[in-house]
């Protein structure tokens, strides 16, 4: 059994359609592959009719912007309820902060290099979560940078002069909202310093007294002396270890399957959910 528990598609920043995600994932050879859009499960019901035809199995998740003391944290939420009133409140407000952190975020930049919020707009699918990687995309377009690697290496990273915040709840909230929906949340790439500062261990474990269920430990982000840290953290909190490739279609390197969780803990996330099913067949 091969499980992929983090991939997005072009309902967020990812670059595949949510039928082309799961179609990549059975062309990877998975058996499960995991839909966890940032701040929206607009892809579900695309994703699950493709999962069906093709006899492998989703996991409908999201992946939750929040922050702790003012660090990003992003949380995984599996199996919640997708029509919870109060998740869907934050993931409604931190949605509509975002566009609104986008265009600030071009203004700035247009003082610069040749970008308007219409480039932007053009890279953005209808009703999709707007972030950081469509504003790289429109300076690709533009011959601005080659990539979205070098955007966020230079203009967009979360250091430069660019740089906008958005809207966020704190993680602790975003853990008792994802339980109370029924879903099971587990805190995506803990250790990925690359991007910006990363919260230290007693945060974690003040995410695992609110509720916490798991880390994804085995991710392209860390180190391998992180990962070990990491797993000596789960055990000692008592979470679950998660592996997943953080797929975006060919908006990063990351390639579907390159990380992946044991069937055991795709079991207990399964057990522990009440707020939607698996799709199998
Ligand atoms: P935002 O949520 O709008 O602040 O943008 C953050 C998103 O950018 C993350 O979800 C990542 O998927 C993406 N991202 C971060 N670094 C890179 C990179 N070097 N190349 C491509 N995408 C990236
Ligand atoms: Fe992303
Ligand atoms: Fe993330
Ligand atoms: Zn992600």
């Amino acid at each position: 059994m091969r499980i992929d528990l983090h991939a997005h598609s072009a309902a967020s920043d990812g670059t595949d359609a949510p039928a082309e995600v799961v179609r990549a994932a059975a062309r990877a050879g998975l058996d499960v592959v995991a839909l966890t859009d940032h701040d929206t499960t607009s892809g579900w019901d695309e994703a699950a009719a493709t999962a069906r035809r093709l006899g492998i199995a989703l996991v409908p998740g999201m992946e939750i912007s929040c922050q702790a003391g003012g660090i990003s944290v992003h949380l995984l939420s599996y199996l919640h309820d997708p029509s919870d009133e109060a998740l869907l409140a934050e993931t409604t407000r931190t949605r509509d902060d975002r566009v609104g952190r986008a265009r600030r975020m071009v203004e700035r930049i247009a003082e610069d290099h040749p970008l308007t919020w219409d480039d932007v707009a053009g890279q953005v699918t209808d009703g999709a979560t707007v972030g950081r990687p469509h504003i790289a995309d429109a300076l690709v377009a533009r011959g601005v940078v080659a990539s979205r690697d070098e955007a966020f290496a230079g203009i967009l990273d979360s250091r430069s002069p660019y740089y906008v915040r958005h809207y966020a709840p704190g993680a602790a909230d975003a853990v008792r909202l994802v339980r109370a929906a029924g879903g099971v949340p587990v805190m995506a790439h803990p250790r990925a310093g690359r991007r910006g500062r990363v919260v230290d261990d007693e945060v974690i474990a003040g995410l695992a007294d609110a509720g916490l269920a798991g880390l994804e430990v085995d991710h392209r982000d860390h180190l391998p002396e992180e990962r070990v840290a990491l797993r000596a953290l789960a055990r000692d909190l008592g979470l679950l270890v998660t592996g997943a490739s953080d797929y975006h279609g060919t908006g990063k390197l990351n390639g579907i399957g390159e990380h992946t969780t044991s069937p055991a803990v795709l079991e207990a996330i399964e057990a522990t959910a009440t707020g939607t099913r698996v799709v199998r067949q």
